[in-house]
């Protein structure tokens, strides 16, 4: 095979929410289309890594109009940039995906979308969804699920509140305790006892501190599915000539 003549798509990542878990996105689509095309094969990628300070005020505000703003302004320099499709690196903000897609008019990888598929790949009907509070309680995220056919169950409130509390205090800094993760672990063993066949870490920085191994039912890395979605696309009508 002609490895010279090999051409890949070229993917935006609209990053920085946090950064922590865009690197993570940066090391396994490179990873991804390195185990497809080996050698000293990489992923054709840009990335427009946002300051999340702002981000998160305008989330506590729930001023979602300057978020879609900000998000559809990234995903014009990207394509400015010669991305042929997007993805926006975090679960939550995926809340204003419609109005970036709509504006760039570029293919987007939906987070939701591409988990729903993996864990239907897997032939389970009941998940729990651990996020923040955004994801787990509002439409925006769930309904793709459900829609997908699946049932979705989430903490009680006390305890979203505080896998919320650790993702912005903790994973979005960079802190991985093991108090945070035996917390987590408890949740996850809970939402086990009332039905959940898998769980969907949905929030990007979940994976750093929860692996499959400590968790009693199957875990839905949602940055490890999402990054393979882009693998596929990277890959797709790749001219492996
Ligand atoms: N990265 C997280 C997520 O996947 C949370 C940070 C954010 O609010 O974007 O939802």
């Amino acid at each position: 095979m002609n490895k010279v003549a090999q051409q890949q798509r070229t993917i935006g990542i609209i990053g920085g929410m946090s950064w922590e878990s865009t690197q993570t996105y940066y090391q396994l689509i490179n990873q991804g289309v390195k185990r497809e095309l080996g050698g000293l094969h990489s992923a054709d990628l840009l990335i427009h890594s946002l300051d999340f300070a702002p981000i998160e005020a305008l989330q506590s505000q729930n001023d979602w109009e300057a978020m879609a703003g900000i998000l559809v302004e990234s995903g014009l320099r990207l394509k400015r940039a010669g991305a042929q499709g997007q993805l926006i690196a975090t679960n939550t903000m995926h809340k204003v995906a419609h109005e970036v897609q709509a504006a760039t008019d570029l293919p987007l990888i939906h987070i939701a979308e591409a988990t729903a598929k993996a864990i239907q790949e897997k032939g389970l009907t009941k998940v729990a969804l651990l996020g923040t509070n955004f994801t787990m309680t509002e439409d925006f995220y769930k309904q793709r699920l459900v829609e997908a056919g699946l049932s979705v169950i989430v903490p009680e409130e006390l305890a979203r509140n505080e896998v919320h509390r650790i993702i912005y205090e903790e994973l979005c800094q960079g802190k991985f305790t093991e108090t945070a993760r035996q917390r987590y672990v408890e949740i996850i063993e809970q939402l086990a006892e009332q039905g959940a066949q898998g769980v969907i870490l949905g929030c990007t920085e979940i994976g750093l501190l929860i692996k499959q191994s400590d968790s009693p039912i199957p875990v839905f890395d949602t940055t490890a599915i999402h990054a393979k979605a882009a693998v596929e696309f990277l890959l797709t009508d790749a001219n492996l000539g």
